[in-house]
């Protein structure tokens, strides 16, 4: 049973990038939109985007809760999932299935209070912070851990303090978190968003300043 829920929760987190990337953010084409097998779900999302981006990480949505269309158009897509997932694993697993009703309840309650609470969340899911602010948004997938970004390389970190304590996103005694980090990023390393030297990046600023007094 053990071993089937752990097991479930890593299908879930893997379910959580592919299906964020793939059907959420659609896959890009040149002169056309981008295509998603559920587009309904895809421009609720780019909806979500834009609303966090000019409400400092805070999304309407889940304060009016139902009433909204894209909190009913999230927990229906959960539902849906997670109803598909559980029925499907439940003759050889019941661990699996357990764990994808807890891992779609989950991801509602840690996505949902991330926008409620934006201190909480770069706290809390700083991945999900980068997903939203970083200037590339298509990185940074998972939402409730950062495994499968690390597994694919697409954990890209802004900032220090944006940077968990572990891979697991879970916290650990200080010593082992360290270690375990050291272990996990000697394979997959999370990636770093590029900076300017800051000397140079004022230079530039200032540059832009006196051309636009001329
Ligand atoms: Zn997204
Ligand atoms: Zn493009
Ligand atoms: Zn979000």
């Amino acid at each position: 049973m053990l071993k089937g829920f752990i097991a479930g929760l890593a299908v879930a987190n893997a379910f959580e990038w592919f299906a964020h990337k793939y059907i959420l953010h659609g896959v890009h084409r040149s002169g056309q939109p981008r295509y998603s097998p559920v587009p309904r779900s895809m421009e609720s999302h780019w909806a979500h985007h834009r609303e966090v981006r000019k409400q400092e990480f805070a999304d309407e949505c889940y304060v009016q809760g139902f009433e909204h269309w894209r909190t009913r158009n999230e927990v229906m897509s959960l539902a849906v999932v997670a109803g598909v997932a559980s029925v499907a694993f439940y003759p050889f697993s019941k661990g699996m299935s357990l764990a994808a009703l807890y891992s779609a309840g989950n991801y509602y309650y840690v996505h949902r209070r991330a926008h409620l609470e934006p201190d909480w969340a770069k706290a809390s899911i700083p991945w999900h912070y980068d997903h939203h602010m970083n200037s590339n948004q298509d990185a940074n997938w998972c939402v409730t851990r950062p495994w499968f970004d690390y597994v694919m390389g697409t954990r890209v970190v802004s900032s220090a303090d944006l940077k968990e304590a572990n891979p697991l996103g879970i916290p650990l005694p200080a010593t082992f978190s360290k270690l375990l980090t050291q272990a996990i990023e000697s394979v997959f390393p999370a990636k770093w968003v590029e900076q300017k030297p800051k000397l140079l990046a004022s230079a530039v600023v200032e540059e832009a300043e006196k051309q636009s007094v001329a």
